[in-house]
Order: structure tokens, then sequence, then C-alpha cells
């Protein structure tokens, strides 16, 4: 008979033209450090104000306190320079917080836009723009959400219709976006919009991808009208549908480049990929770990465990070993993110992360509900909800054949058939 063998401890090294790279798995001191506080600091949310936590999701009310905690922690900081007040310790820490958190049962997906923001304001505003959002957001004084997505547009942003024209020292903003999430607690708004018509900038040399630009507006602009979205579940914050009617932006608003904001969008797409991806990994850990803690004490015939049944413990067996790949991806696209790899190549990790570990989630939380058989449906369990949230993870913020797609053009040279 052939057992696996136990795990060992190695080095692996790789060759490359440089010489010996030491390939290490292990996460630094500082990062399992945190991973411990925000372990720490959420443990009461999962006991004692557990309930508590459920009603605010459940009645849309935005939990406050526990934004103050995220951070208390840190984590707001994460990708924000020092000198604006953050820690800038990167997206990898980020990316193992969100985890954390999500590996417990919460969700983080309020912070998610606001660390995508500021991701983007750190690499590409003006410093007078840093300097006017930045340390808000670390003390957590400021939210921010990201309007892109448009009705008639959808995934092809770059058919968006929403512009903004330059008048003196403004920019007008006429048009609407949808979907956008967490209007109703922001302060701000990462808008991107069209300044030079499609037909002009497929003229230029970077065809589609000239022609857009983003601005910081504020949420409660002049001619802003808001309507909220009814969403068949409620992940505690609201999507609305925006109308622009001729809003009016300061120029030195414009974030990076005029025209150039395809480029920039990257820095901002890329970190929101792959934190979703360490949402869906965290979520992933959590229903293992509910099916294995139930698996082991249900026994139904007998004096045996469910979990004894190679039915219920080979589908989770599958999950445990699809969540670690996933996860792996993850890791590598933050810490390529941190590394400061070209920005198409991060993109290409971002996105696989993101499809992996959407997947990954999705599967762990059907195996989870086959194996706690009728409980799984209760409130209580909270499955439900998870796979509402890990299923809408498949499609946003990029949906998997965009990604798919993305990989078949960038990663294999395939033509594109759209
Ligand atoms: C709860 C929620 C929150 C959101 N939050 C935000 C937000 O904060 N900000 C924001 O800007 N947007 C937000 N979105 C929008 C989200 O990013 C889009 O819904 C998503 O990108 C898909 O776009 P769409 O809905 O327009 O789908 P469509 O573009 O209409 O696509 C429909 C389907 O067709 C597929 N498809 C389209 N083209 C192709 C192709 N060429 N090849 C293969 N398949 C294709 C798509 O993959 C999809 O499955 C949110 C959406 C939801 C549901």
């Amino acid at each position: 008979m052939c057992s696996p063998a136990p795990p060992v401890s190695f080095t692996p090294y790789l060759l490359n033209s440089g010489g010996p790279v030491s390939l290490n798995f292990n996460l630094s001191e500082e990062n399992n450090m945190l991973v411990d506080a925000v372990g720490e600091a959420m443990k009461p949310w999962t006991n004692e104000r557990k309930a508590e936590l459920q009603d605010m999701v459940d009645n849309s009310v935005f939990p406050e306190e526990m934004w103050q905690t995220f951070a208390d922690l840190g984590l707001l900081g994460c990708l924000v320079p020092e000198q604006y007040g953050g820690t800038d310790v990167g997206l990898l820490p980020l990316a193992l917080g969100f985890e954390k958190i999500a590996a417990m049962g919460i969700s983080p997906n309020i912070l998610l836009v606001t660390c995508m923001d500021a991701a983007c304001l750190a690499r590409n505003a003006s410093d007078a723009i840093k300097e006017q959002y930045l340390p808000g957001i670390v003390d957590g004084s400021t939210k921010f959400c990201f309007a892109i997505t448009e009705a008639d547009a959808g995934t092809n942003s770059f058919n968006m219709k929403t512009r903004a024209d330059l008048e003196g020292d403004h920019y007008v903003i006429n048009g609407s976006k949808t979907y956008i999430s967490g209007v109703e607690t922001a302060d701000y708004m990462l808008l991107v919009a069209r300044t030079t018509s499609k037909e002009e900038s497929a003229k230029t040399d970077m065809g589609q991808y000239h022609g857009l630009t983003l601005f910081v507006v504020p949420t409660d602009a002049p001619g802003i009208e808001k309507h909220l979205i009814p969403i068949g579940f409620n992940e505690g914050v609201g999507q609305y549908t925006l109308f622009f009617d001729n809003v009016m932006v300061p120029a030195d608003q414009v974030v990076g480049q005029v025209d150039m904001g395809a480029l920039v969008m990257f820095n901002s797409l890329n970190p929101e990929r792959i934190l979703a991806a360490a949402m869906c990994s965290g979520m992933s850990q959590y229903c293992l770990e509910v099916a294995a803690d139930y698996a082991k004490d249900r026994k139904v015939f007998k004096d045996t465990p469910i979990g004894a049944y190679q039915g219920i413990a080979h589908p989770l067996a599958m999950c445990k070993a699809e969540h670690e790949a996933a996860r792996m991806t993850m890791l590598k696209a933050a810490w390529a993110f941190d590394e400061h790899w070209d920005a198409a190549k991060v993109g290409s990790l971002a996105n696989m992360s993101k499809l992996l570990n959407s997947e990954s989630a999705i599967h762990s939380v059907d195996v989870a509900m086959e194996t706690l058989g009728g409980s799984a449906f209760t409130k209580e369990q909270g499955l439900l909800n998870l796979w509402n949230g890990a299923r809408l993870l498949k499609t946003a913020p990029v949906s998997k054949e965009m990604i798919l797609n993305f990989i078949a053009e960038w990663e294999l040279g395939l033509p594109k058939s759209y």
C-alpha cells in the first residue's frame, strides 16, 4: 500500500540568468501578525455580535464601527504611501487581510472599492489629489465608490457614452452609470468618462485604449441623481443607477492623464480583481472548515460520521486541492502588483486569480451545502448568502467569459472574435 508522504520542509530554487533565486512560500512575520490582528479584531463579530452584524446586513445598515476597525488595523492604508498617512506595505498583506475576514464568515466587500481606488490614486493622481483624499481614506473618514459600468455598454466599457467636456477650468459631465456599489455611503466616486469621441480615438496610435479619463467626483455633486437597484440578495451595500446632468468637476480632479484612463484603470482594476480573489479564497476556507467540522460530527447510519463516506469526503478533498491552487495564483498576483511587474502581466495574473478563486468559492459553497444536507439552508449557517456572494464574484467585477477572452488573446495570442 502506498500512502502519501508527510509534508516536508524544503527550499526550492529557481535558476535564472541572475543565478539561484530563493522561492520562499513562508509569509513574513509582519504579514502573519497582520492576519492575527485581523482575526482578533473580527472575533466578536463571529460570536457575541454575530446577530447584530447579520441584522445590519439584512437592513442595509453600514457597519461604521467595523469600518473604523478596518481603518485602525491599517487595512485602508496598505496601498497608501507613508507621507499620506499609510504604511504602503502593499497589496499582498491587504489581500491576506481580506482573505482572513472572509475565512471567518464575514464579507470584506465594503472595503473593496475604497481600497482599489486608493491604489489607483496612489499610483496615478497628482500630489494635490493625493494630499486631498488619501489621508482621509487611511483614517477611515473618506469612502469611495467606482463608476465605470453603463447600461448600453456593459462589459464593453469602450462603448461608454458618459462624456466629460472641458469648459474653462472645469469639466461638465453628462450621461449615466449603472450597478454602482456603495454610493449611499461613499463621499466620492472615481468616475470613468469619455473625453474624446470613440471615432476620434480610433484614429490615434492607441486606438480604443485612447479617449477615457478618470475623475474624482463628490457623490453629492449638484446634477447627480441616484436610483437604488433592487438586488435579489443583500450584500451589505446598495447598487445604484446614476444620472449625470451637467455635473461640474474642476479640471484639477482628473486622475492621471486626460484620455489615458484605460491605462490608469489597470492600477485600480488589477487590485480589485486580486482582492475579489482573496475574498473568494477566504470564502472557500470558511466553507471547507464548516463542512469538515460538520462531517466529523454528524452520524446518520450506526456510529459512522458522514465524513468517513467517500461520497462526502472526496468532493471536500477536491475543493481543498482546487482552493490551494487558486490561492497560490492570488498570492502571486498580489506579489507581482507589489513588485511593479508590467501592468498587463499583472492583469493576466489578476484575471486568472479572480477566475480560479471564484470558481473555487462556488464549488466549495456547493459542496459544503451538500455536506450539511438540510441544515445548509438555515439562516444561521449563512451558506445560501455565501453562495450568492460567490456567484456574484464570478460575474462582477469582470465576468468569467471576459477573463477567458483576455487570457486567450493576451496569453495565448489567439484571434479576437468581438
Ligand atoms: C452586485 C453588483 C455590483 C456591481 N458593482 C459595480 C460597481 O461598483 N461599479 C461598476 O462600475 N460596475 C459594477 N457592477 C457591474 C459589473 O461589473 C457588470 O455587471 C459586469 O462587469 C458584467 O457586465 P454586464 O452586466 O453589463 O453584462 P453584459 O456585458 O451585458 O454581458 C452579459 C453576458 O454576456 C457575456 N459576454 C459579453 N460579451 C462577451 C464576449 N465578447 N464573449 C463572451 N461572452 C461575452 C458576459 O460575460 C456576460 O456573461 C456591479 C454588478 C453587480 C451585479
